[in-house]
């Protein structure tokens, strides 16, 4: 009833669409909601349109993007009527192109200068926002924008005294019109993030003095700008459709060449070359992808990050300067990179001096300087290059209330969630552009402005067509969307640095990485995905009813959706199609050029013996001094392929993470040698491994079994089999993704039939090939089916993408209820495999670390000498 009420009190507002923000990203919008058909008003605080080219106007302020990138791309004609005139263009050539655009689409129009948008609600009965302005006036709409920018709020200097200094005080944010003369003046510089490295060698050429009072070195190479680079320039002529496709779909939102190479394993000559190379090109995007692996591994990073440092002692004279200047407390990457003209030559100048705050830290600011713990600096000007309080600054800035009065800032207390960095849920038709949770300060904003300025334009459309009046995230998709942005931040060394990509540069700011580093390309897919799935995870409203189709977009870990978007490529046979024969040297081919996993103390093979012959295994053993507890592994691959030393990277990261002798150990396989040889195998290994710990460096009463897949059920049965013959004793059974029936008819079979590698036409291959179906069902095929009671306690790991997955649940559900103590690891977002890609699906890292923690736990402390 209460709805119907509401749907009556709907009313029709004042306009179709409210646009704050005058910008890249607000004129593109007006210009499209006027195609579309929509009637909007935009509103801007400053007094005509450019956004943060109307803003900052500091000396050497430039774009950072090629320019010819950095560039509207949406109207062909509108690109052949304006030229850029340099590599990177200045502020006021990026502001003369945007007055252009303005005045070519006849924008201004529509837009409200010099003034802010103070206040916004929505009124849920009415079913429209009520927007309130700095000029007094109240503007209904029924949908809100926000196309505030990113780095367009300053952050307050937060520096004792700040308010004292007597002298002139600018800030590269908000710079005088009229310019500034610095000519015989005494300036302080505080900050060296991109404004202050593009502006202080600017206000070096005019200053008397100047002092670079710097908390953070960064990194930054030379921009080398001039004409516009005559590759990109040709790709552009020859076909600028192609070229702009391109940009879409690439990683940045710059066309270029990914590499696949890797810095620790590409030889010296090589990562010379390629290095000297993106020195040359001065360009971001080429610069943070000289090697594939810099933004993820440590090693790698350093690399580029000390190839930088080279440079720049090969620059900066003074070496106790030029060490100052080199940064070392983050990756290199992991802050925004700058691009400079000049940059640390400035420091080479008589009267330029760098203080390191690190080192004498800033106490106050006086009337007349700035003091450190070291020494009184007098000075006539401080200009604050002190960044931005970047992504969800200007959102919260705005006093915005949603659904029930809730604003954003309370919803976004802890940090911000979002649906595709585009709405949130409660704020019904509320809209940001390029907000926390999209590619945004990652990519080339202008191309990921274009792509949601289209995706919210369409949006309205759609709403429109279908008889629609509200839109609005689930709960389900926004915090699926949320855990996704962070998945992928978590497999890079992002999150390492204390960067405004952190919200680390405010203080009391919630630390959480706020832009989506899944790359342009990747966003682009899954925000086409969600409109062409319906509007999936998000409830539409109107007149006549609503549609909701709920679900997450994105689930698999990003690293597992790239190796199988990978293997997809390589148009790899169904695995069930090959002979075993042909199937175990196919196996051995992909295997060929895995890493190894991280090193251990020592790896041995030997034999052992078997009820039908020798069988080998391979030790992995710690660095550590032993003994150490022994893990009697068996190998996966569906009792048919396989051996001792096929999941060698998995048992090194279980050795080096646990502290403990891994024995991995083969056991025959079908169809040559069918069920119940591999558990006859096991069995024997068992009992042997249980005879000779000592000689294998192990402690005899700290024993556990282990496996993967059918290995993991080989390690369950031989458990069972343990307490039924009164021993070995077990301290306990390690189960990763366990194969513990054979029925095949669990939800996640059905869900997982298909896609994930294990398919459930390769299960049933290897049943087939392993065991006659008469006896699948005896507890040594089936362990599920096997009595549960007085087992020793285990850890049952399964993978969400993983047909197996709900008999390993099944497993350790009917364990619990035997009285064995059971540690279940679900893996979200995995794979029946990708847990064992070590070195290759960083996600599953985490995973590893939770597994190696739990096995220590059910072993004794190791003995402390
Ligand atoms: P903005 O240009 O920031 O415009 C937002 C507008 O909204 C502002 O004019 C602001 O006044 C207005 N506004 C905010 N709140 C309110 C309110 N409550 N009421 C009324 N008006 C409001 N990105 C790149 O990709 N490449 C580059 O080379 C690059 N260089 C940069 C250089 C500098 C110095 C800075 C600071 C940023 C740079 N960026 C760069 C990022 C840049 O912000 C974006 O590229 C792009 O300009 C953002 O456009 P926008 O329209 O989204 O936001
Ligand atoms: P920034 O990168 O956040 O740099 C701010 C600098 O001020 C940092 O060196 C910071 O040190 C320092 N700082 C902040 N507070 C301080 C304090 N209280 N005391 C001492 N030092 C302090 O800001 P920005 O340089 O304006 O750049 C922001 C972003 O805008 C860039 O990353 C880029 O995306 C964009 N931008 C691009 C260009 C371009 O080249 N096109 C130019 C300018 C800006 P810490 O590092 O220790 O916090």
């Amino acid at each position: 009833m209460a709805e119907e009420a509401g749907r009556n009190a709907r009313q029709e507002p004042q306009v179709d669409v409210v646009v704050v923000g005058a910008g890249f990203a607000g004129l593109m919008l007006l210009h499209r909601l006027r195609e579309a058909g929509f009637s909007a008003r935009g509103f801007e605080q400053a007094s005509d349109v450019g956004g943060t080219w109307y803003w900052n106007r500091y000396p050497g302020a430039r774009c950072d993007i090629p320019t010819t990138d950095y560039t509207f791309g949406f109207d062909p004609e509108l690109e052949r009527e304006w030229t850029w005139s340099e590599k990177y263009a200045t502020q006021p050539e990026i502001l003369r192109y945007l007055q252009f655009v303005a005045d070519r689409y006849d924008l201004r129009r529509d837009i409200t200068f010099d003034t802010r948008v103070d206040r916004a609600e929505w009124d849920d009965a009415a079913q429209l926002w009520r927007v309130h302005t700095s000029g007094g006036e109240t503007v209904t709409c029924r949908s809100y924008v926000m196309a505030t920018g990113c780095l367009s709020v300053p952050k307050e200097p937060e520096i004792e005294g700040a308010g004292r200094f007597r002298g002139d005080v600018h800030l590269t944010s908000r710079w005088p019109h009229e310019g500034v003369d610095f000519t015989g003046k005494r300036v302080a510089v505080i900050g060296t993030g991109s404004s202050g490295i593009q502006s202080i060698p600017l206000i070096a050429q005019q200053a008397a003095e100047l002092t670079v009072f710097q908390r953070t070195p960064n990194f930054s190479i030379p921009a080398h700008n001039g004409p516009a680079p005559a590759a990109r320039v040709d790709q552009l002529r020859a076909d600028r459709d192609a070229y702009r496709e391109s940009a879409r779909w690439s990683r940045m939102g710059v066309p270029g060449e990914a590499t696949e190479l890797k810095g620790v394993t590409t030889p010296e000559d090589v990562r010379r070359q390629r290095l000297e190379s993106a020195w040359e090109a001065g360009e971001l995007q080429v610069i943070t992808s000289v090697f594939a692996d810099q933004g993820t591994d440590p090693a790698s990073n350093e690399i580029v990050a000390e190839f930088i440092r080279e440079k720049i002692r090969a620059v900066v004279t003074d070496p106790e300067t030029a060490e100052a200047l080199s940064p070392r407390d983050h990756y290199f990457g992991t802050k925004r990179p700058c691009l400079d003209t000049g940059y640390f030559a400035t420091f080479n100048l008589p009267h330029v001096r760098l203080v390191d705050l690190r080192k004498t830290p800033i106490t106050t600011i006086t009337e007349s300087g700035i003091d450190t713990a070291g020494e009184s600096f007098e000075v006539d000007a401080i200009v604050y290059a002190t960044g931005f309080d970047a992504m969800t600054g200007a959102l919260v800035g705005v006093d915005v209330a949603g659904r029930e009065g809730v604003s954003l800032q309370e919803k976004w207390a802890d940090g911000p969630s979002t649906y595709l960095g585009l709405m949130t849920a409660g704020f019904p038709n509320f809209f940001a552009i390029t907000g926390p949770g999209s590619p945004s300060v990652l990519s080339n904003m202008a191309v990921s402005i274009e792509q949601h300025v289209d995706w919210v334009a369409g949006c309205l459309a759609d709403l429109r067509a279908r008889g629609m009046t509200t839109i609005e995230p689930t709960a389900l998709a926004e915090e699926g969307w949320n855990r996704h942005v962070a998945d992928c931040a978590a497999i890079t060394l992002h999150p390492t640095a204390n960067s405004w990509y952190m919200g680390a540069n405010v203080p009391g700011k919630p630390r959480v990485f706020y832009p989506y580093i899944g790359g342009v390309d990747g966003y682009r897919a899954a925000a086409d995905e969600v409109r062409e799935r319906n509007y999936l995870g998000f409830r539409l409203t109107g007149p006549d009813g609503e549609q909701c189709t709920d679900g997450v977009v994105r689930r698999l870990q990003p690293d597992v959706a790239v190796v199988l978007e990978m293997m997809a490529q390589l148009g790899l046979p169904a695995l069930e199609s090959l002979p075993p024969a042909q199937l175990r040297e196919f196996m051995d081919t992909l295997n060929a050029d895995r890493p190894l996993g991280p090193e251990v103390g020592e790896v041995r093979d030997g034999v052992l013996p078997g009820p039908a012959g020798d069988l080998a295994y391979r030790l992995f053993r710690p660095a550590s001094p032993g003994p150490h507890p022994v893990v009697l592994y068996f190998h996966g691959g569906g009792w048919v392929i396989g051996d001792h030393g096929s999941d060698e990277p998995l048992c090194r990261d279980l050795c080096a993470r646990s502290d403990v002798v891994v024995v991995s150990v083969d056991y025959r396989h079908g169809p040559e040698a069918r069920y119940p040889a591999a558990a006859e195998d096991a069995w024997a290994a068992l009992r042997w491994v249980a005879d000779h710990a000592i000689e294998l460096g192990g402690i005899p009463d700290q024993l556990v079994v282990a496996g993967w897949s059918a290995g993991a059920n080989l390690a369950a049965v031989v458990a069972q089999r343990a307490r039924e013959e009164g021993g070995p004793a077990l301290r306990g059974q390690l189960l990763l993704t366990p194969v513990t029936d054979s029925a095949m008819a669990t939800d996640s079979f059905r869900e997982n039939a298909e896609g994930y590698v294990l398919t459930a036409g390769v299960m049933q291959y290897f049943w087939d090939h392993y065991c006659d179906p008469a006896a699948r069902t005896e507890p040594a095929a089936s362990p599920l089916r096997g009595r549960l009671h007085d087992l020793p306690p285990a850890i049952v790991v399964t993978a969400e993408f993983d047909p197996l997955r709900d008999e390993g649940i099944a497993y350790a559900e009917a364990l619990r209820a035997a009285g064995v103590p059971v540690e279940h690891v679900a893996a979200r977002g995995h794979t029946h495999t990708s847990l064992t890609m070590v070195d290759v699906v960083l996600s599953g890292a985490p995973v590893r670390a939770e597994i190696g923690a739990r096995l220590r736990a059910l072993l004794p402390e190791p003995a402390t000498v």
